[in-house]
């Protein structure tokens, strides 16, 4: 699409909504302004393509479409079908997955389509064949609930929190830890490393349903065929929650053993974050496993989003071209030249360095918490978000640890020299913010010192740097 076009679009669109709610298109607009003018190193976070965001934006939206492909409750969906079948197409030949479900609406409704796809195969179905009956309907009163007995007391065993886990995979103040009795692995607290000798002592000593692979700041590769080799030593299904690096998947920087879809028998994503697409999720299965996958609406989703399945299609057509390999690629890079910026003068990282798209610093060197680090870099223009740090004193609240990822920058087009001015950045901040006092005179774990001077010229600088890479070049507002 010409440049031209673009900003064409984007304008009409705003002068649509502008006429019936201006203070919307007002807040869009600013939305675009704070996103072009912040250096954001949320690792989480990306750009997705025009593309991509005009493909949300239509009357796919309007469309109820419960079911599935070619077997939908609702009628009319020849065209969701057309859309969702291409979505899926893309997935399966993008990741090389057997089948893909590509529904839900974020990374965590992809977590529980996964569970209950996995309940309804391992428990569900050989309850239903031991009482003789097709579906659960026609249970007598006691087979129900013994069958949702047996239900809510299976075990998952997944990546402990503090050491890059997911609240999704069975902790307490999620749906998945009220499902399941669930249990840790952590990282070796001498190396940050997961060891995968200790996953397999709990896994025999747990006996877990489901071993859960996948995390959310963890700086590390993982081998998931040791993981699946670990699962079938107990019986166990193996999922993994790629949301985080599923765009370091499609563009084949994680091969091998490090690329989760060959191993696993179930695979979760979100498809914002390093994939770059629309806000949403997707599950990828093996072929066992795709009935009940494709079972997640109405069993646990809302109405299928029309409007961002079509999004995800073009979103996955992109990361199919040649451009994304390197795009993939480029995200590492600029990771590691993060890392050794930071590390060259002298910040601690959590394992040491990264070979994914993450950086975990630990700023308890610099004297601060997780919370008064992300509060003087945000007011330095930086964009970051607190992360816990394994076995971190101050809490899931405050942490100890400031997580900072590169897909977004990378997608500007900044490159490994920036990245080194980048930590140039963060450092100084850093070095320059001390912890605050509460009124009593106690030490503060959310109050912090920061010249706003100081703050104000880093944030001139983050700006500065920022500018040769333009965000949406080719979407003017003016
Ligand atoms: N799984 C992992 C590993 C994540 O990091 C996240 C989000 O941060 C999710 C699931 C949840 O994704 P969503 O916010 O789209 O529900």
């Amino acid at each position: 699409m010409s440049r031209n076009a673009e900003s064409t679009a984007f304008r009409s669109a705003l002068e649509v909504i502008r006429a019936v709610e201006p203070r919307v298109a007002d807040a869009i607009g600013a939305e675009l302004t704070d996103q072009r003018e912040s250096l954001k190193l949320i690792a989480s976070e990306n750009y997705a393509s025009p593309a991509t965001l005009l493909a949300m934006g239509n009357w796919f939206s309007d469309k109820y479409a419960e079911g599935t492909v070619g077997r939908r409750f609702y009628a009319g969906c020849q065209n969701v079908d057309t859309v969702e079948a291409l979505a899926a197409e893309h997935a399966r030949e993008l990741f090389g997955a057997a089948h893909a479900y590509v529904q839900p609406h974020s990374g965590i409704d992809a977590n529980l389509v996964a569970f209950w796809a996995v309940l309804a195969d391992r428990v569900e179905s050989p309850a239903l064949k031991k009482a003789q009956v097709r579906q659960v309907n026609d249970l007598t009163e006691a087979d129900w609930f013994a069958l949702r007995r047996e239900l809510g007391n299976q075990r998952m065993l997944g990546m402990s929190l503090d050491a890059g886990g997911h609240l999704t995979h069975g902790f307490r103040p999620n749906i998945s830890g009220k499902m399941f009795d669930q249990r840790s692995y952590g990282t070796d607290p001498a190396t940050g490393l997961i060891d995968y000798d200790r996953v397999a002592e709990a896994a025999r000593e747990f006996k877990p349903l489901i071993l859960v692979g996948g995390y959310s700041a963890y700086p590390r590769k993982v081998n998931f065929r040791i993981l699946r080799e670990i699962a079938d030593s107990v019986g166990a299904t193996f999922m993994v929650d790629m949301a985080h690096f599923a765009g370091l998947v499609a563009g084949k920087v994680f091969t091998g053993d490090f690329d989760p879809v060959p191993h696993a028998h179930i695979v979760t994503t979100t498809t914002h974050k390093s994939l770059r697409g629309p806000r949403g999720g997707m599950v990828l299965c093996q072929p066992e496993l795709a009935d009940q996958v494709d079972r997640g609406c109405p069993m646990v989703l809302g109405g299928p989003l029309p409007h961002v399945m079509a999004a995800k299609a073009v979103a996955l057509a992109e990361a199919r071209r040649p451009d994304f390999a390197d795009y993939a690629q480029r995200i590492v890079d600029n990771a590691q030249a993060l890392a050794e910026g930071l590390l060259s003068r002298g910040a601690t990282l959590v394992t040491g360095g990264t070979d994914n798209h993450l950086v975990l610093i630990d700023v308890s060197g610099y004297g601060l918490t997780g919370r008064q680090a992300e509060q003087a870099l945000l007011d330095s223009g930086i964009v970051t978000n607190r992360n816990s740090v394994p076995q971190d004193p101050n809490g899931a609240w405050y942490t100890s640890g400031i997580r900072i990822g590169t897909p977004a920058l990378t997608t500007r087009g900044l490159g490994t020299a920036e990245m080194d001015q980048t930590a140039e950045l963060i450092h100084t901040v850093l070095t320059q913010t001390t912890a605050g006092a509460n009124a009593d005179g106690t030490p503060s774990k959310a109050k912090y010192n920061l010249d706003a001077g100081l703050a104000d010229k880093i944030a001139r600088q983050a700006t500065d740097l920022l500018a040769t890479y333009p965000l949406y070049p080719g979407i003017d507002l003016s």
